[in-house]
C-alpha cells in the first residue's frame, strides 16, 4: 500500500488524482489532503477519503471527527506518508516539495513552477536524500517512460497541442478573448494552465522542466506541434532511433504511473482505440507568433532568478488577461518587460527566488493596476 499525501486536492490535477485513487483503492491510501479556497469541495473530499491529516488555506469547521488540521510542512514530513503528489500551482509547492524530498519521500510532481523556479536546488535535494522525483506532467512522464532501461537520450522532443490559436495570424491573436482562450480543444485543465497552453508559455515552462529533470542542454530540447495529442513526447538516441509514448490525452495515466511505478496496472485511463484510421501530424512551433516559447527558453538559459520572474510575471499577466484588463498578446509583452527590468539574484537561495517571483507579480500589477482576485489554487 502506498500512503499518499495530496497537495492541491481541489484543483484540476488534484481531483484527477483522487479519481485515480478511487480506482487503486487496494494499492493507494490517501492519508493527507491539502486544498486552497474551495473549502466545500475539500470537506467533501475529507468525508470521502477520511485522511489522517488535512490542511486548508482557509480554516474551517469539519463536521466529522477523525482528521486533524495541520501544516503543509508537517504533512509532507509525516512518517505515515510514503509519497507526496504536488498538484498545487505557482510557487506554493516549492517549500513542501523540498521538505518532502529532504525526508526521502517519493514526490509525484505536477507543479511545474517548482522545477522552473528552483530546478538546481530541487534536483540536488533529491539526489542527496535519494528520494524519487517522478514527473506527472504528461510530456515529462512520456519522456521518463521512454528512457527506462536506456542510456541517456541525445535529444528530447516535446510535443505541443498548439492550443486553440495555433494557426491564427498575429492580427487575429490581438483580438482573442479569455473565453476563446479557455476553450482548449483536447485537454481539460485549470484556467491558468489553459491560458498558458494558448500562449505556449506552458510549453516554454516544460522546456525548463525537462532541462532539470533529464539534465538536457537547452539546445537539445525541441518542440513540435502535434495536433492529435496522442504522442505525449519523444526522445532521440545517439544512433538516431526515436522512441515515443502514446496514449489517450488523460492525465490519469501519468498520475497513476507516478504512484504505481515501476508497476503498470489497469486503472483510470482508457486504452487507445485502434479500430479507426488515425493520422499523426508534426510541425515546427513558431516562436514569432508565440513569443512566450522563446522568452521561456531564454530565461532558462539566463538562469539565476530569471525563471522565477518568468513564472511570477506570467501568473500575474494571465490573471489580468482573465479579468479582461489586458489583451492576449500583452501577456508576452508584460513577461518580456518584467524580464528586461529584473536585477537578477542568486538562485541557490530560496528566499531570493521567492522574492524575484513576488517582485515580478508586483511589477506587472503596478503597470496595469491591481485587480480583485478570487482565483483557484
Ligand atoms: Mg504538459
Amino acid at each position: 500500500m502506498t500512503r499518499v499525501a495530496l497537495l492541491g486536492s481541489t484543483g484540476s490535477i488534484g481531483t484527477q488524482t483522487l479519481r485515480v485513487a478511487r480506482h487503486l483503492r487496494d494499492r493507494v491510501e490517501i492519508v493527507a489532503l491539502a486544498g486552497g479556497w474551495n473549502t466545500r469541495l475539500l470537506s467533501r473530499q475529507i468525508e470521502e477519503f477520511r485522511p489522517r491529516m488535512y490542511h486548508s488555506v482557509v480554516p474551517f469547521e469539519l463536521s466529522s471527527a477523525g482528521s486533524c488540521q495541520t501544516t503543509l510542512e508537517e504533512i509532507v514530513t509525516d512518517e505515515h506518508v510514503d509519497a507526496v503528489v504536488v498538484a498545487t500551482g505557482g510557487h506554493v509547492g516549492l517549500k513542501p516539495t523540498l521538505a518532502a524530498l529532504r525526508h526521502g519521500k517519493r514526490v509525484a510532481l505536477a507543479n511545474k513552477e517548482v522545477l522552473v523556479m528552483a530546478g538546481a536546488q530541487v534536483m540536488e535535494t533529491a539526489s542527496r536524500s535519494g528520494a524519487e522525483l517522478i514527473p506527472v506532467d504528461s510530456e515529462h512522464s512520456a519522456i521518463w517512460q521512454c528512457i527506462r532501461g536506456e542510456p541517456p537520450p541525445h535529444r528530447i522532443i516535446l510535443t505541443a497541442s498548439g492550443g486553440p490559436f495555433f494557426d491564427y495570424s498575429s492580427g487575429q491573436l490581438d483580438q482573442v478573448t479569455a473565453d476563446e482562450a479557455l476553450a482548449h480543444p483536447v485537454w481539460s485543465m485549470g484556467s491558468k494552465i489553459t491560458i498558458d497552453s494558448a500562449t505556449m508559455m506552458n510549453k516554454g515552462l516544460e522546456i525548463i522542466e525537462a532541462r532539470w529533470l533529464f539534465e538536457m542542454p537547452y539546445d537539445q530540447i525541441d518542440v513540435l506541434i502535434h495536433r492529435e495529442c496522442l504522442v505525449h513526447s519523444m526522445v532521440e538516441f545517439i544512433d538516431g532511433s526515436v522512441k515515443a509514448q502514446l496514449s489517450m490525452p488523460d492525465m490519469a495515466l501519468s498520475i497513476q504511473y507516478a504512484l504505481t511505478y515501476p508497476d503498470r496496472v489497469a486503472g483510470a485511463a482508457s486504452p487507445l482505440p485502434w479500430d479507426m484510421a488515425r493520422t499523426l501530424s508534426f510541425e515546427p512551433a513558431d516562436s514569432d507568433r508565440f513569443p512566450c516559447l522563446k522568452l521561456a527558453r531564454d530565461a532558462g538559459k539566463a538562469a539565476r532568478t530569471y525563471p522565477a520572474v518568468l513564472c511570477g510575471a506570467d501568473e500575474a499577466a494571465v490573471e489580468l488577461f482573465l479579468h479582461g484588463t489586458i489583451g492576449f498578446q500583452d501577456i508576452a509583452r508584460m513577461v518580456d518587460s518584467a524580464l528586461d527590468a529584473h536585477e537578477p539574484g542568486d538562485a541557490s537561495d530560496l528566499d531570493s527566488i521567492l522574492a524575484a517571483d513576488e517582485w515580478a507579480r508586483r511589477y506587472v500589477h503596478d503597470r496595469y493596476g491591481t485587480i480583485s482576485s478570487g482565483s483557484e489554487t
